[in-house]
This record gives structure tokens, sequence and C-alpha cells, in this order.
């Protein structure tokens, strides 16, 4: 009879390892062909006693809808399969069981092994099973993880030499896939990778789901932290070919975070990989980073972060400052781009760079653009009333990509709009290229109803994102602006002038205007201006500043106070 591990039974939890070789073949009828040894003595029945009986009584009479409605859905294109269910001992007790079943499409036969941790069940816990297995992949979940992390820790404490790390995993812009391809292209993504990483993997590790696009990956016996890299290369290698799915070949790569094993508790131990995975994903993807010290500080300052935003948004700590933007052709004054600034009560101005992608993260951008808007609306109609002498002064207001995805953005414009009785001519939203493109159908329809409210648009941070050109004709937008990395180097640099002559061509055939943003010197204003783009924005006019020396600016363009001219510095190449 199979025992348990000596070091395993001092543990309190009923969670416990099967050994390697409890396998069972069963034909289309469910009748089994073939029980091993190990697995008879595990449900303390004799072996000849199972062979030839029905696969399904074996299973708690609950599970035996579930197992056949999924084992239907076997065939050669799905060939493998996982799921839970009870098992009932000769003494009347369960086990709950995930189960490894493959499909020998040829023989017509099931090859059933099992995963290798169980659970002994009783009373209430018999519910367990589909708790610790994730339904979609098949996979043991988190908590089913942290157990097998746990035992691993006791494991590790008593015998020294024992070393293992524990790696998350994330696969990089699953949501693109998601909303892209939709749902079930997801799903299958999800399966797709989840197969791959058990394959990849020893018998002895155990990768397990941790919900979402994420994974976790337990490596036990190993050296040190970078014998987990060859892991790691092995998954990465898999990855350059594509998956197919639904016909779709689907490229994705993962981010990895790695952390050795330590004293801490497994939450922590996940914590601190997930961490590092976070930094893997913001250096691009597609590759690991180890956790330390310095990580787990900056984890702790994101978090402080997040809760000082939070209070924040609560108190109304945010300003909006502005940024002239100057019609190039007379240097005189168009209007302003509203930019975000943050008076925290101790660390004073913070500039958006330090907390729009934490606000965006959590969502709080949407209470934050929201005010944003209703404040530039209030001061432009307030500008407009006292002290525009006859010529219209606009602002700009940038929308981020959670916005777009709040159904409330269509009326909270309606809403800035009326409290503040600004034209709605008046009102430029700038949305960047990556926001729309996660979703450029929907992001049409929802551009063409502020459209209908006779907003102007503009497209943000033009030449940066991956978008692709073309939708630019399909996009019912007023105006590109050029991002400030062109403008840099567009006295110096051939291609970056080039890069703005084909946009300014191609802008202008579609009907729309430019603004060039980041102008610094004033023979990148001459160059531009020479080019035939229409707006300028940058340092050489103004950084960005609070409403009232706003307000100084525009009065003193509109007595005819100078603009810094356009120099007419030839191109330096
Ligand atoms: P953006 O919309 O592209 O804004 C232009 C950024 O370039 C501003 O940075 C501005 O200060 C900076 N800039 C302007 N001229 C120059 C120049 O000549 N040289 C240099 N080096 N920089 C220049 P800022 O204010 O730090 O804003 C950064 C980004 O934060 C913005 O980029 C925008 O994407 C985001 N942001 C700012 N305010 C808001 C807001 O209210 N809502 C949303 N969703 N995003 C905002
Ligand atoms: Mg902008
Ligand atoms: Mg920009």
């Amino acid at each position: 009879m199979y025992r348990t591990r000596p070091e395993l039974q001092t543990m309190e939890s009923s969670f416990f390892k099967l050994p390697d070789t409890l396998l069972l073949v069963f034909d289309r009828n469910w009748v089994l062909s073939l029980v091993s040894d190990a697995w008879a003595a595990t449900l303390g029945r004799c072996r000849e006693d199972l062979l030839n009986s029905c696969f399904l009584d074996l299973l708690h009479e609950d599970d035996r809808e579930r197992c056949v409605v999924r084992l239907a859905t076997m065939d050669e294109q799905t060939p493998t399969l996982r799921f839970a269910s009870r098992c009932q001992r000769q003494d009347g007790s369960y086990l709950g069981i995930a189960w490894n079943i493959r499909y020998d499409s040829e023989n017509a036969l099931y090859y059933a092994s099992a995963h290798e941790t169980a659970v002994n069940l009783q009373g209430d816990d018999a519910r367990l099973p589909d708790m610790f297995i994730d339904s979609l992949t098949g996979l043991p979940n988190r908590s089913l993880f942290s157990e097998r992390l746990q035992h691993t820790q006791h494991r590790a404490r008593r015998r020294s030499s024992l070393n293992f790390a524990v790696l998350y995993c994330g696969i990089d812009r699953f949501k693109v896939v998601n909303q892209s391809l939709g749902h079930r292209q997801g799903d299958l993504l999800l399966m797709a990778v989840a197969n791959m990483l058990y394959s990849t993997i020893r018998p002895t590790d155990m990768v397990a789901r941790m919900g979402g696009d994420e994974f976790a990956l337990l490596l036990e016996d190993i050296r040190d932290v970078s014998a987990t890299l060859h892991v790691v290369n092995r998954i990465q290698q898999k990855l350059v070919m594509p998956f197919m799915l639904d016909r779709h070949e689907v490229y994705c790569t993962v981010s990895f975070g790695i952390t050795a094993g330590s004293s801490k508790s497994p939450e922590e131990l996940l914590g601190d990989a997930n961490t590092a995975m976070i930094g893997a994903k913001a250096l691009g993807g597609g590759g690991y980073v180890v956790f330390d010290k310095q990580m787990h500080d900056q984890a702790v300052h994101r978090l402080e972060l997040e809760m000082d935003l939070r209070r924040a948004v609560e108190r109304g700590e945010f300003q909006a400052y502005y940024q002239p933007i100057i019609s190039l052709a007379d240097g005189s004054l168009s209007g302003f781009e509203a930019l975000v600034r943050w008076q925290h009560p101790e660390k004073g101005l913070i500039s958006p760079a330090d907390f729009i992608p934490v606000a965006e993260e959590t969502g709080m951008i949407v209470p934050i653009g929201r005010s944003m808007l209703h404040e530039a609306c209030r001061q432009a109609a307030s500008w407009n009333r006292r002290l525009s002498a006859g010529q219209a002064i606009s602002v700009s207001v940038n929308l981020a990509a959670r916005q777009l995805q709040s159904p409330e953005l269509l009326a909270d414009i309606a809403a800035a709009l009326a409290d503040s009785a600004l034209p709605p001519a008046l009102l430029k939203l700038e949305i960047t290229e990556s926001n729309m493109m996660t979703n450029p159908e929907q992001a049409i329809d929802l551009l063409c109803s502020m459209k209908a409210m006779g907003i102007r648009l503009m497209l943000d941070d033009f030449g940066t994102g991956y978008s692709s050109l073309s939708y630019l004709h399909r996009l019912p937008i007023d105006t590109l602006k050029i991002d400030r990395s062109f403008v840099r180097n567009v006295h110096r640099n051939d291609k970056d002038r080039h890069f703005i002559e084909t946009i300014v061509g191609l802008a202008h055939k579609l009907g729309h205007d430019l603004v060039c943003e980041g102008i610094e010197l004033a023979c990148q204003a001459s160059i531009l201006t020479g080019m035939g783009v229409e707006y300028g924005q940058g340092f050489l006019y103004s950084r960005p500043v609070a409403a009232h020396e706003a307000e100084m600016f525009i009065l003193t363009s509109r007595n005819g106070g100078a603009m810094p001219a356009a120099a007419t510095v030839p191109f330096i190449s």
C-alpha cells in the first residue's frame, strides 16, 4: 500500500503526494482495461476487481455527468484534458483527484493519470476538488500551489540542500488578444500556454494558474537561481513558434518574475515573484527579472503612491496647468493644452509621468480625467468670455484609455460643455494611437459620437504607437499631433525630418491639420513652419503654467506681444 511521505504527514493539511505510477486505461464505453497497482493501492481496492469495471463508478456520483460532458469534447485536435473529481476508497472516504486524460484516437482509448497532489476529503471538504483546480486549464489553482509551496518550504527547512524557486509568469499584452480576437481565442491561448508550460517542466515540478493570464511555477531541487533560467529559456524557445488557435496563428511572449526559496510565507514569495514579473513587463516583455531588495522597495513605493493617489482623488488635489499652442504662420495664440498636476500636501507639485500610469492601472484616471475635463472647459469658457477679444481660444484635454472604455464618457463630456457653456468646437480631445488601437472599430464608433457633439479630435503622440496606417483615414479626427521625439532632432536628423515631411503630406491629403509638440528651438519652429505644419507647442513658447500665468500669456499675445519668432536657421545636418 502506498504511504505518504513522512515529512508530509507532519503537516496538518490533508493534501498529500500521489505516486507517479497511477494509470488507468478505459475505452469509449468506460470499461477499464488497465489499472496500475499503485492506483488500486491508493483506493484500497483489489486490481482484479477494478479491471473490466466502469471508470465512472470510481467517481463520486455528482461528478459523473461533468466527466461525461468534458470527455465528449475530446478528439484528435484536443487530445488532452484535465479535470478534478472525487474518487471513493474502499473504506467509503473520498479522495480529491486532478486527472490528466489523454485520448488515443487511433485505438479509441483514454489514458488517465492523476496529478501528483491529491486531497483527503471529509465532511464539508467533500466539495474541495472544484476549488483547487482551475476549470479552464485544468491546472492546479493558487490555493493548491500555495499548499504545495508550503510543503516544499517545510522540507527545505529540514534538508538544507533542497533549493527551490518560484516563477511568476504572465502573458504579455494578453488583453490585446482578448480584445482583438475575442474571448474564445483568449481562452484557447490560455489553454495552449498552460499545456506548453505543463509539458516543459519536470514531472516533479508544479505549474498552476494564478488567475487571468498569470501562472506560477515551482521548481524544486535546483542548484541555484541560475538553473531556473534554463527553464525560462526552454519556455521562451517554444514561444518562437506561433500557437494555432482555430486556424489563427497567434504569437505570444511571456514575462517571468523569479524568486528563490526563503523563509518567507508562500503568499510573500508569490508576491515577490509577481513584483519581479511586473518589472519584467515594464522592460518590454518577453524576458525575466529576479526579485531583489531594490525591487521590493519599488513595490512598497508603488503601494504608497496608490494609497496617496486615492486620498488625493478624495481631496481633489489635482490642478490643471496650461501650455499654449501657437499658430506657426503668424505666431498668434490658438489655444492651450490642459495638463494635470498633482499638488501633493508634502511632496509639492508632482508631474503626470509619476502618477498617470498608476492612475491608469487602478482606474483612478477616470475621476481625475473627469475633473480635468470640467475644469478645462470652465477655464476656457471664462477666458473666451473675458479675454479673447474676438479671437477664440481652444482647450485640449487628454483622454486616457480607461476613460475611452468608461460608459459615462460621452455623458461626462456633455455635462462639462453644458456646465461651462463652452462652444463644443473650442474643446479638443487628445487621444493617443495606442489607446485607440486595442479596439479600433469600437474606438471609431466612439469618436464618431464625439464628433457628432461638435467637438474636435486630435491624435496625440503620433508616430510612437504601433498603429496601422490603414486605420488613419477611417478615424474621424481633425488634427495629428506629432510626437516630440521626432521634433527633437528635426534640425539635425534627416530621418526625422523626412518622417515629419511624409506625415504632413499624408495628413493634409486626409484633410487633417498638424501640431508639433516639444518645440524647444527657434530653428525647429522654422523648419516645421516651412514644411507647412500649422501649430506648434513647446518650451520655446512656454512651459505648462498655472491658470493665472496662462492668463497673462493671453493678455500679452492679444496686445500684440511678441511670441518667440521662428528663426530662419537653415537645416543643420
Ligand atoms: P502629452 O499629452 O503628450 O503632453 C505633452 C507633454 O510634453 C507635457 O508633459 C509637456 O509638459 C511636455 N512638453 C511640452 N513641450 C515640451 C518641450 O518643449 N520639451 C519637453 N521636453 N517637453 C515638453 P507633462 O505635462 O509632464 O505630461 C506628460 C503626459 O502625461 C502627457 O503627454 C499626457 O500623456 C499625460 N497627461 C497629462 N495630463 C493629463 C490628463 O489630464 N489626462 C491624461 N489622461 N493624461 C495626461
Ligand atoms: Mg497631449
Ligand atoms: Mg503628446
